[in-house]
């Protein structure tokens, strides 16, 4: 499968992790639409956050998007995860948006 997140997850695209667990990794997104974009991804390939089930992968994602959020936000931030390709979602490995700051 050629999937460029499964690719960032196996360290194949030398992109920086800002933060990671067992669970999920977390990077910039490369075209950020805030002042803070970050992407949280599940190692694990699923392609939408409705195709995850297991409580302690979500519990994994839940805690890395904890952890982002105090580290890069002020703790003030929106959470989006685009589900299907008329709602947006590009790359379809699940991965959450964490934004902050309404502009560039
Ligand atoms: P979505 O539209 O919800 O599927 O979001 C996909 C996001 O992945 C977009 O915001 C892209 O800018 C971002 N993106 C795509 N490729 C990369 C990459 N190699 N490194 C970082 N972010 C990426
Ligand atoms: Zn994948």
């Amino acid at each position: 499968m050629d999937c460029i997140f499964c690719k960032i997850v196996d360290g194949q695209l030398g992109t920086e992790l800002i933060a990671e667990n067992e669970h999920a990794v977390a990077f910039w997104d490369i075209k950020p639409l805030a002042k803070t974009h970050i992407l949280v991804v599940p190692r694990a390939h699923t392609k939408n956050i409705a195709e995850i089930t297991g409580a302690e992968e979500l519990a994994g994602l839940h805690s890395l998007i904890r952890e982002v959020a105090a580290k890069f936000t002020d703790g003030q931030f929106r959470l989006q995860f685009n589900s299907g390709e008329l709602e947006g979602q590009t790359v379809f490995h699940t991965h959450a948006h964490v934004l902050s700051g309404r502009t560039v």
